[in-house]
């Protein structure tokens, strides 16, 4: 059987068939033009859905369902966004209703992209042998998901895992402390210009700490003792067996991991926290997709 996977971002919509393997067997994706609609937006996707479905020479009765991952803050329930900032012109727009338009017979099944990727580490990545483990992305912005007693934990509005949000470090950077306007890769840019009196981009700033530079050595270092605090706090809240980290932060590999490692190894309250496995995401490519294709496999 085949999912149809939609990952809506601020950016694109991408579309994909993915078999039950989590392999990818066709994908597209379209602007998300903010001057066009969201049901105008639907409609084009749904265009594409079918040339996806005709291309391959995949037969209604082979399609299981619909997975749509979407940025929150969202609905999950009414299958609505909510408040996304990067797509003001969704705001309180039904995806599921819309869908449902051009495609009546398919369960269709609507997550946080974060909750969505979530799933996909469990299900093909780097979290298939855990039952309680947390997947966090470090991104634009900073995002998770929780996985604990062999299920995903949504919450009441499909909203948990928002941890970019908490409250990490109140005034430093000169923000309100949210984890991720002070340890994103946004957070990094904007310190690093600000420190060095012209636009930095995330990974110059890495490579210029790596090269030598003092002030951007600083700041990598206090970004990763930022990023193990946020760290310590989910570990001791919610005592998962592995934390996942993806997000293109996260590209930088070892030198961030190990950080992440040291600080929690000293940091984190119980014996068993402080060994709490501390990995990269497997699914970097296409997370969205077969996040948004694993919540009709997995059915969630
Ligand atoms: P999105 O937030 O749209 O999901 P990404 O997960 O790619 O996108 O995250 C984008 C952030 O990651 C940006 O701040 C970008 O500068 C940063 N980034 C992307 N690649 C790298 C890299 N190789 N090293 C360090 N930072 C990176």
């Amino acid at each position: 059987m085949i999912a149809i996977g939609i990952d809506i971002g601020g950016t694109k919509i991408a579309v994909g068939l993915v078999d039950e393997n989590g392999t990818v067997l066709a994908q597209q994706s379209l602007q998300t033009d903010p001057a066009k609609t969201p049901a105008a937006l639907i409609a084009e996707t749904a265009a594409v859905i079918h040339t996806l479905l005709e291309s391959s020479g995949t037969a209604p009765e082979d399609v299981k369902g619909i997975g749509v991952g979407a940025p929150g803050p969202l609905d999950a329930k009414h299958g609505r966004l909510d408040s996304p900032p990067n797509l003001p012109a969704w705001h309180g727009f039904g995806v599921v209703e819309e869908l449902k338009k051009h495609f009546g017979a398919w369960p269709i099944h609507f997550q946080n992209d974060a909750t969505a990727a979530t799933l996909a580490e469990k299900w093909l990545g780097a979290a298939r042998e855990v039952d309680h483990f947390i997947f966090i992305t470090v991104s634009t912005g900073i995002g998770a998901g929780i996985y604990m007693h062999g299920r995903l934990i949504t919450g009441a509005s499909g909203n948990a895992g928002d941890v970019g949000f908490m409250m990490i470090e109140p005034g430093a950077a000169g923000t309100e402390g949210y984890w991720e306007q002070i340890a994103s890769g946004t957070a990094i840019a904007r310190q690093a210009s600000e420190l060095l009196g012209r636009p930095v981009g995330t990974k110059e700033a890495f490579d210029l700490a790596a090269g030598g530079d003092a002030k951007m050595r600083e700041l990598i270092d206090i970004t990763y003792k930022r990023l193990g605090m946020g760290c310590v706090s989910l570990i001791n809240t919610l005592d998962p067996e592995m934390l996942v980290i993806g997000g293109g932060v996260s590209q930088i590999g070892e030198p961030l991991f190990d950080a992440i490692r040291a600080y929690v190894s000293q940091h984190a309250l119980s014996p068993s926290g402080r060994r709490t496995a501390i990995v990269p995401a497997a699914l970097n490519q296409n997370a969205g997709l077969i996040g948004a294709a694993s919540l009709v496999h997995q059915s969630y």
